[in-house]
């Protein structure tokens, strides 16, 4: 039988749980150490822990729940993993180089529901969520791989901008979060962090309400609801007043910057009429927002769609400046490897199809 993963337990979850088998609360603070500080892989090496102590934790949970199915190189260091789950699914997480640090992007559900018509995940719809410890574990083995590679690096900020909608998958989020930000674990800073999500008003309230200095970003993609709702259908159950609402509720919670992310498709929504209808919407909110312009990177899985020619782009970002918007063009990273979210998942997916 498949057990769970240690790692979807929070340290207090953990103490708790210990405590109901008979063993003392200490052994809690010693257990979460030899996870996430000196990173075993196995319970007995756990070797200050007693022995009815590690059985009881061998009986009910495993500390290795993924294994790596594929791993891609890019040239720029960008590492693209994908994982099988025990249940024998492939989810994608991948690592990226800045100059400020090394960034994990967590999948957080096997395939997606959201459907946005320019992704290649949404055309596999969800299978399930993941469990909490089966996010946290993409981080750990990003983090093992680093280890096995010796030169000390260590995982600094995390985008939850995997496969998935977190906001689908809220508790084990959040759950997540709890884990990777704890002080005496992985200590990410809550403000290396960050979730995106499509724009599920009603959760941008509740995550607003759990004010975890996170930091949030929107899938927006289009200023417009016609336009929105023509590339991704969530707008039609949270179109774009409801999903600006929330956001209102958020920036007036927590008084932190929001993202908005904008992939640019060519002819799409990529004109100087939607950069001056975003800035118009994002108005009065300027200073607490940024809007992230992505150029599309072209996937197999939807050929009518192209990126945005050099000179939309510039034009799109030099509208947004003169009208005092934060905006930046995000750097494209593991272009020589399947980069596009989903990519490379949807094609072992594939291979698998026709292998069956
Ligand atoms: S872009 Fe994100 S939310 Fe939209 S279908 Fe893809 S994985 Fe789902």
């Amino acid at each position: 039988m498949n057990k769970p993963s240690i790692y979807g337990l929070t340290m207090e979850q953990l103490a708790a749980w210990l405590m109901e088998h008979g063993h003392k609360k200490f052994r809690a603070s010693q257990v979460w150490d030899w996870l996430y500080r000196k990173r075993v892989t196995n319970f007995s090496e756990m070797n200050n822990v007693n022995k009815e102590c590690i059985q009881v934790l061998e009986d009910n949970f495993s500390i290795q729940t993924l294994t790596e199915h594929v791993r891609q190189e890019s040239k720029d260091g960008t590492i693209k993993f994908l994982f099988r789950l025990q249940d024998g699914n492939l989810i994608e997480t991948v690592l990226m180089r800045h100059k400020y640090g090394l960034s994990v992007c967590v999948t957080t559900q096997v395939g997606c529901n959201i459907g946005c018509s320019f992704c290649a995940s949404g055309l596999l719809t969800k299978n399930r969520d993941l469990t909490s410890g089966e996010i946290v574990e993409q981080i750990m083995n990003v983090q093992l791989h680093l280890d096995d590679r010796g030169q000390e690096e260590r995982v600094s900020h995390i985008v939850v901008m995997g496969i998935g909608e977190p906001f689908d998958n809220f508790q084990n989020t959040v759950d997540f979060l709890e884990v990777i930000k704890d002080h005496k674990g992985l200590a990410i800073g809550a403000r290396h962090i960050t979730v995106s999500t499509s724009g599920l008003a009603n959760k941008i309230y509740e995550f607003a309400d759990l004010k975890l200095q996170v930091n949030l970003a929107v899938s927006l993609h289009a200023p417009n609801n016609e336009l929105r709702t023509s590339i991704m259908k969530i707008n039609k159950a949270f179109p774009i007043e409801k999903l600006m609402d929330s956001i209102d509720y958020y920036l007036e919670k927590t008084n932190r910057r929001v993202t908005y992310e904008y992939i640019l498709i060519r002819d799409v929504n990529d004109h100087k009429a939607e950069a001056l209808q975003l800035a118009e919407l994002i108005g009065d909110k300027r200073h607490l927002s940024y809007v992230n312009l992505i150029p599309y990177n072209p996937v197999d899985e939807h050929g009518d769609y192209q990126r945005s020619t050099p000179e939309a782009i510039s034009e799109f970002f030099d509208t947004l400046k003169k009208k005092g918007i934060n905006c930046g063009v995000r750097l494209e990273q593991g272009a020589d490897i399947d980069a596009a979210c989903g990519q490379l998942r949807s094609k072992q997916e594939k291979k698998k199809e026709k292998v069956n």
